[in-house]
């Protein structure tokens, strides 16, 4: 068993068992702090199969032109936001697993210093922005000076670190003392969580090696000096989606397949079925999909102001 990043305890409860392809993968939480996460943890080649080319997108898009839509007025308004937090000033930022740089790209464009920081070389695709420095590689390969960033960002990259201790030591490090840190990530104390349990969309076993809240970020942050200073639980381009496709995954044995179908994915499980019957309940599934907006946007509103966002954004200062 692997021990708990929070508190170094090894003591859990099993949550649940989830197979996905061919493995068997359990998730267990902390018996002292509460912390989900998978347990024992994959080792780094059995990782690799699930970060196949696939999972990064295949071409130019990786996915559907209504979604590419979503994540680039998402992106204009994570830039506009980290402006507003640094009216006077231009900074550096790093992004960190900053994939094809779309984000960086788009802050560059206002002046700002950026670095961009990615494990896989297969995310920085031959699309990628032109002219952004996209580092290949773990941050603690390279050694950045200390006190050199301004702000530091990680979309949806947290859960994924085998290591989250190596991470926030090394960022505590390189940040300034007035810098700002935001993580985005799925909430696992959220509705969508607790009603959808395994079949919860945002789980996504085994790339999601911990399934945080706020609480145990918090308990996380606090042992190397930061504090979160506040929480946003809306996100129209994660939550409804969420609720749609665990909806699926619950009610229609979908297991992902859905949203594997936008990617343009054919994985393993698709194949063994043939292509042919997964088109056509993908468009059974897209049928569904007009009856299924609307309620999503607004449980996803609903747990918003509930505080039980299905992923939240947070901003952390140090102490
Ligand atoms: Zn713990």
């Amino acid at each position: 068993m692997h021990s708990c990043p929070v508190d170094g305890s090894s003591d859990f409860n099993l949550v649940y068992r989830n197979k996905q392809k061919t493995k068997e993968f359990s998730v267990a939480s902390c018996k002292k702090c509460g912390l989900e996460m998978v347990n024992p943890q994959p080792s780094a080649s059995v990782l690799s199969r699930y970060y196949d080319v696939n999972y990064y997108g295949n071409g130019s898009m990786k996915f559907p032109p209504i979604i590419q839509w979503l994540r680039k007025i998402s992106i204009i308004k994570k830039v506009r936001k980290i402006l507003s937090l640094y009216e006077h000033e231009k900074g550096r930022i790093m992004d960190i697993g900053c994939a094809d740089g779309a984000f960086l790209f788009n802050i560059k464009k206002r002046e700002w210093n950026t670095t961009g920081l990615e494990i896989s070389a297969s995310a920085v695709r031959e699309e990628s922005f032109k002219d952004l420095d996209i580092i290949i590689g773990d941050i603690t390969e390279h050694h950045f000076a200390e006190h050199s960033h301004n702000v530091i960002t990680l979309w949806h990259v947290f859960e994924h670190l085998a290591d989250p201790d190596i991470y926030l030591n090394e960022i505590r490090r390189i940040m300034t003392p007035e810098g700002l840190l935001v993580i985005t990530l799925p909430n696992v104390a959220s509705w969508q969580a607790r009603w959808f349990g395994k079949d919860w969309f945002h789980r996504d076993i085994p790339r999601h090696l911990y399934h945080y809240s706020p609480e145990t970020l918090q308990k996380l942050l606090i042992k190397y000096g930061f504090r979160i200073q506040k929480i946003e639980h809306f996100s129209l381009e994660y939550n409804p989606f969420g609720y749609i496709q665990s909806f699926y995954n619950k009610f229609l044995g979908d297991n992902n397949h859905f949203y594997n179908h936008l990617k343009n994915i054919r994985n393993e499980e698709d194949s063994s079925g043939g292509d042919r019957g997964g088109s056509i309940r993908f468009f059974g599934l897209l049928a569904l999909l007009p009856f299924l907006v609307l309620p999503a946007i607004f449980l996803s509103v609903a747990e918003a102001m509930s505080k039980k966002g299905g992923t939240i954004k947070v901003y952390i200062r140090h102490e």
